[in-house]
């Protein structure tokens, strides 16, 4: 299979073609359909899968093909465990997207919250973040998800073993309910099915 079969919008395939990716990995090759199509997901994957791509790039084409985000609102949210994993999953993000009108941004604690608060003003497509410093922004108002489309729990294996799973369930709260769902984790252990049972809704199954 090459990128060119999947239909990704043009501006995307552009962006991937300039990686000079060729053929999509096992995980892309079954989550990009998937998601292109708006499914939830549950995928086994460490890193060096090619995983992110494999969530970043049919994200990007769903949003790509509707209304831009308004004042305050985010349209895709993705979690990660870690500060590096947050930055280095925004910067696939802003790669992937450089050719297509969107804004996104990333938010993690231990920096100054209020240049985060000034970025989150004028409405974010992909916001990646950790949970803790979302949540403190969410509480000050600075966000709203209202509109959220899409949520993604990547690494969701660690966020648990750091000790995430409170911060993880008052984000679901404030979510709304109708969006897709995506949940990328090295094992499937019990706690994580667990996770996933409130999550995830008839969910393809990625296993490589
Ligand atoms: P990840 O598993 O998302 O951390 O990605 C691992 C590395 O593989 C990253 O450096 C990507 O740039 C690279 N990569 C992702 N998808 C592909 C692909 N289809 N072909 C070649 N390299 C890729």
């Amino acid at each position: 299979m090459l990128f060119e079969d999947l239909g990704l919008a043009q501006e995307i395939a552009r962006a991937v073609a300039e990686q000079g990716y060729t053929a999509p990995t096992p995980i892309q090759a079954e989550a990009i359909p998937a998601v292109m199509e708006g499914n939830d997901i549950m995928a086994a994957a460490q890193t060096g899968t090619g995983k992110t791509a494999g969530f970043t790039l049919p994200l990007l084409h769903r949003l790509s093909k509707g209304e831009r985000a308004r004042k305050g609102q985010v349209r895709a949210l993705v979690l990660t465990p870690t500060r590096e994993l947050a930055a280095q999953v925004f910067d696939n993000v802003q790669g992937y997207s450089r050719y297509l009108p969107m804004r996104h941004a990333v938010v993690f604690g231990g920096v100054k919250i209020n240049p985060q608060i000034s970025r989150l003003r004028g409405g974010i497509d992909i916001l990646v973040a950790t949970p803790g410093r979302l949540l403190d922004l969410h509480n000050q108002g600075a966000i709203r998800f209202d509109r959220l489309e899409a949520l993604v729990l990547d690494e969701a294996d660690r966020m648990l073993d750091m000790g995430f799973i409170h911060d993880i369930k008052r984000v679901l709260r404030v979510l709304p309910p109708k969006r897709q769902n995506l949940l990328f984790s090295a094992t499937f252990s019990p706690e994580i099915r667990k996770l996933a049972k409130g999550l995830v809704t008839n969910p393809l199954e990625i296993d490589i």
